[in-house]
């Protein structure tokens, strides 16, 4: 015997709810993870004024930044700095 399984309010928003967390997972790797390439940031490898990575929040010792891929140097800069 077959029966029809009719949806209800309830499993229809369990439906749709996991979709869209679906959705977001499968879009966060890309938006929160990627860097910017040291062309886009604009990084050059001398400070800005009294700006430098070394007085960047986002850089990691000793040659290391959370948001521009590849080594970056101490006395480098971007227009990513804060
Ligand atoms: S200035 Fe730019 S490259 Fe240097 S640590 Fe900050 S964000 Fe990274």
């Amino acid at each position: 015997m077959v029966e029809f399984c009719a949806p209800t309010r309830r499993s229809l928003l369990l439906i749709l709810g996991a979709a869209a967390g679906a959705g977001a997972c499968l879009g966060a790797p890309s938006s929160a993870h990627a860097k910017s390439s040291k062309a886009a940031a604009a990084y050059r490898g001398a400070p800005n004024g009294r700006q430098s990575c070394a007085n960047c929040s986002w850089f990691n010792p000793p040659s290391g930044c959370s948001v521009v891929s590849g080594p970056v140097s101490a006395r480098g800069w971007c227009n990513l700095w804060g």
